[in-house]
């Protein structure tokens, strides 16, 4: 895996620099190329198959898609429904994950790591909340760490959205800076809850921002669109829309935050964009 570029950027009179995880590669990035970066990197010959679950947009659940169809694995996914609408207009990282040969099993209870692991199967946890992703997230603390010496900064704060918060936690854990997570899925217990799935020493964790007004994942906000079209237009970037515009919306809201240079972690996902700036296209572009 290459490293990715860190940027520098003006928004809002804040300087920020981004580290562009989207740019690692175009199948396979941010941090779930992270997450996943020890599958790639390693051998398995016993392994035949994938058995993982989640959401039936996941971003996790393409970046396995490709993982599978690279290690010519099969790729068993479980969700718990597929909307009509999507069975029958198939779109994002659902159709793309299907174009891969994600064989996708709906069913109301999640698969057990027991019931179907054996050495032919390998089990993962939603969203890649594994230990292993601890591998390819030490990668990423070092190209960071490697950037800040050469920018003679003793110390910055890292900024980045959670949902498992599995990013978060790793980088945390491997890192001399401060990491601030905000999380999106559910609240500041959920998410700590999450952390402690992985790790049990709370010194280990990154801090958590609460952000001042609650947002449901995969719900639509007027300001969480109008921040997304911002950065865009503002620094030519394009962020996730799901994570990002509540973690910028979060970030801006704390200014104790850019006491040391913030180092943004864009953590890809822009796959999943498709559908969601169609809901946002629909919802308020005729009166924006
Ligand atoms: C998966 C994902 C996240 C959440 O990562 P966690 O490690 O589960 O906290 C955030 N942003 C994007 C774009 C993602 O795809």
């Amino acid at each position: 895996m290459i490293n990715s570029p860190i940027q520098k950027k003006y928004f809002q009179n804040q300087t920020i620099y981004i580290k562009r995880d989207d740019l690692l590669s175009k199948e396979f990035s941010g941090n779930k190329a992270r997450k996943f970066a020890y599958f790639l990197n390693h051998d398995f010959p016993k392994v035949k198959q994938i058995v993982s679950y989640g959401s039936n947009q996941s971003n996790a659940m393409y970046s396995l898609s490709v993982l599978a169809k690279l290690k010519a694995w099969k790729f068993e996914y479980y969700v718990t429904h597929i909307p009509d609408y999507l069975e029958q207009n198939p779109h994002g990282n659902y159709k793309y994950a299907l174009e891969n040969g994600m064989q996708l099993i709906v069913e109301d209870e999640k698969p057990l790591k027991k019931r179907v692991e054996n050495k032919e199967v390998l089990f993962i946890e939603e969203g890649g909340r594994e230990a292993y992703a601890e591998y390819g997230l030490q990668k990423l603390v070092q190209e960071i760490e490697a950037w800040q010496k050469e920018q003679g900064f003793e110390f910055i704060n890292i900024f980045l959205p959670a949902g498992t918060g599995t990013t978060a936690l790793y980088l945390q854990k491997n890192s001399k800076n401060k990491v601030y997570t905000v999380p999106c899925v559910g609240d500041e217990i959920y998410l700590k809850e999450q952390f402690k799935m992985l790790e049990d020493n709370e010194v280990f964790y990154p801090r958590i921002i609460r952000p001042s007004k609650k947002r449901h994942f995969g719900k639509l906000y007027r300001e969480s669109y109008n921040i997304w079209l911002k950065l865009q237009a503002n620094m030519g970037i394009e962020f996730d829309l799901l994570y990002d515009a509540h973690g910028w919306l979060t970030l801006l809201e704390n200014p104790h935050i850019f006491e040391k240079p913030v180092l943004y972690i864009h953590q890809g996902g822009l796959i999943g964009n498709e559908s969601m700036l169609a809901r946002y296209k629909r919802k308020y572009d005729e009166n924006i």
